[in-house]
Parts: structure tokens; C-alpha cells; sequence
């Protein structure tokens, strides 16, 4: 798709960011990296979910000019009877319509999809582990941030 391979490259770039935030004792560390063989955490599963649905994902629209940019799509759900709606935005940004979502800040297994067919479709070596790392921890921390801030409203 038009434009795919350039968001691939912005959003690289802005996982790499997200994934040097500080956060405070409220975040999990993850343990991600090494416990991955095993897939036995139930956030990592969520990843997992995430990496098995790729293939179920419908890429609407890519947008991206200067600072901003965003990625519209649909995922199929795991049962096969509903599409959800995921945009990955930029400045990192993600969400999605599942009922999951709506309970949670955490990426659900329809954002890791997406993320990671972009990606995928742009030519990127979604099996690197540097790179699975910085798709969990980017997209982990940004949802720190935003449970944080949301929080700090109440
Ligand atoms: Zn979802």
C-alpha cells in the first residue's frame, strides 16, 4: 500500500522512542525477551495473539505527513464473527474498538496485529528480536503514560 513503507519506518523509530520512557514501580518489567520461548505470561500471550492474527488484518488507509500520521485498519476477531477497528497513530498512539480495550490501556492482541503486519508488509524482519522488543515495550509504555495521566485526572 502507498505510503506503507515510510509510516514502517517512522513508526520504527517512534517504538524505538517509547520504549526509553521512564516508568515507575506501576510497570510490570517486562520480562519479555527472555521469557518469549516459553510464552507463558498472559501479557506476552496477548503478543502472541497478536503475531498469529497479522494475517487477519485489512489495511484501509496510511497517512503520514511531517509529525503526524496514522494507519487505519481492520482486524478480524479471533472467533471470526466481527472486524475491530485499530489505528496506530504518530506521535505513538494506538487504539482499538474490541471490548478488551475498552477495560485497558495495555495494547490488545488486534493492536500487536496491526503493528506488526505494517511492518511486516513494509519488508521489516518481524522475527528480529530487537525489533519484538521494541514493538512490546513501545507500545507498553505508551500505555503506562497514558493509565498515568488518565489517573492523574481523576
Ligand atoms: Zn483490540
Amino acid at each position: 500500500m502507498e505510503g506503507l513503507e515510510g509510516f514502517a519506518l517512522r513508526l520504527i523509530l517512534e517504538l524505538y522512542k517509547a520504549s526509553g520512557l521512564p516508568v515507575g514501580e506501576g510497570y510490570k518489567p517486562s520480562t519479555f525477551y527472555y521469557a518469549r520461548r516459553g510464552w507463558r505470561r498472559e501479557d506476552v500471550g496477548v503478543y502472541r495473539r497478536g503475531l498469529e492474527l497479522r494475517g487477519c488484518v485489512r489495511i484501509n488507509r496510511v497517512y503520514l505527513d511531517d509529525g503526524a500520521g496514522e494507519v487505519e485498519a481492520d482486524v478480524l476477531s479471533e472467533s471470526g464473527e466481527r472486524w475491530y477497528k485499530v489505528k496506530l497513530i504518530i506521535p505513538l498512539d494506538f487504539e482499538c474498538n474490541c471490548p478488551w480495550s475498552s477495560r485497558r490501556f495495555n495494547p490488545c492482541k488486534h493492536v500487536y496485529a496491526t503493528t506488526l503486519r505494517v511492518l511486516e508488509d513494509a519488508g521489516v524482519n518481524i522475527g528480529d528480536g530487537i525489533l519484538e522488543l521494541l514493538v512490546y515495550e513501545g507500545l507498553n509504555r505508551v500505555a503506562y503514560h497514558k493509565a498515568r495521566a488518565a489517573s492523574a485526572m481523576v
